[in-house]
């Protein structure tokens, strides 16, 4: 397949945590250790350029006691985009590892939920459990931004392009979105944190960071209904996608990898 809703899809590898697996899940877990990844991803077609999330910087990464392996705007550079130019970014949500890095994108539009911004500033932060995820710096930038008239709010499902479009989930937080993209080898959903890790999907298990569990085991559905197959299914944390995906060139193995490719067997 080649035209221009056609996209190439990166994943930029930028920050890691080791953790027991317990910690992932409501309920525990029986394995040892889960670590967690920590991504931002390109989308790059023939005319436009999308990035998913922001992450969060060495600062943040030192305060939440997770490593910061590399800055996601020399991940991007390697994947061949300059933040600078970047005219177009997506925030699956504003948890603090989504959301960070406020000055890298100068030019860029942001695109977010109706629900997330209500709920990052609105009567759910009076509790320490659901705020606990959010940065106040981060939901400010945000804000400020807005007024700056460089926010675009979607409600539900929307496309920003021919083969790109988000899909609000919920369910982890109140406005969590993914994103489909068309690729060579079919519709890739890039789920961000509607799944963590793919034994999140594969089990029907959640993530213990959440509004509304119901949300969350329905949202798995609808990333297996908006993909090509299971395969097509990108999750947000999960270390397992650096090894079943190509890397974007020689030398960025573990690093930068390819998503629009098919993974190994
Ligand atoms: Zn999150
Ligand atoms: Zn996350």
């Amino acid at each position: 397949m080649s035209g221009e809703d056609i996209y190439d899809i990166f994943a930029v590898h930028y920050g890691h945590h080791d953790r027991p697996a317990a910690d992932n899940y409501i309920g525990g877990d029986t394995h040892d250790n889960q670590p967690l990844d920590y991504y931002v991803w390109a989308i790059v077609g023939a005319n436009k350029t999308f990035v998913l999330d922001t992450g969060f910087d060495e600062a943040m990464g030192k305060k939440r006691k997770r490593n910061l392996v590399r800055p996601i705007a020399d991940g991007l550079k390697a994947a061949g985009v300059d933040p600078a130019g970047v005219e177009d970014v997506i925030l699956s949500h504003l948890h603090y590892d989504h959301s960070g890095n406020h000055d890298a994108f100068p030019r860029a539009r942001y695109h977010v939920q109706d629900a997330e911004m209500a709920y990052a500033t609105g009567r759910c932060m009076c509790h320490g459990f659901l705020k606990t995820p959010f940065e106040e710096e981060d939901v400010v930038a945000m804000v400020r931004k807005l007024y700056a008239g460089r926010v675009k709010f979607h409600d539900g499902a929307s496309e920003l392009a021919p083969g790109v479009t988000m899909h609000k989930i919920g369910g982890h937080s109140k406005g969590l979105q993914c994103v489909r993209v068309k690729t060579r080898r079919g519709y890739v959903v890039l789920a961000s944190d509607c799944t963590h890790l793919y034994r999140h999907f594969e089990t029907g298990r959640v993530f213990p960071t959440t509004y509304n569990p119901a949300e969350v085991v329905e949202g798995y559905d609808t990333l297996r209904r908006l993909a090509t197959s299971d395969a097509h299914v990108v999750p947000g944390h999960d270390p397992e996608v650096l090894k079943r995906y190509p890397a974007a060139k020689p030398g960025l193995e573990g690093w930068v990898v390819r998503l629009d490719a098919d993974p190994k067997q």
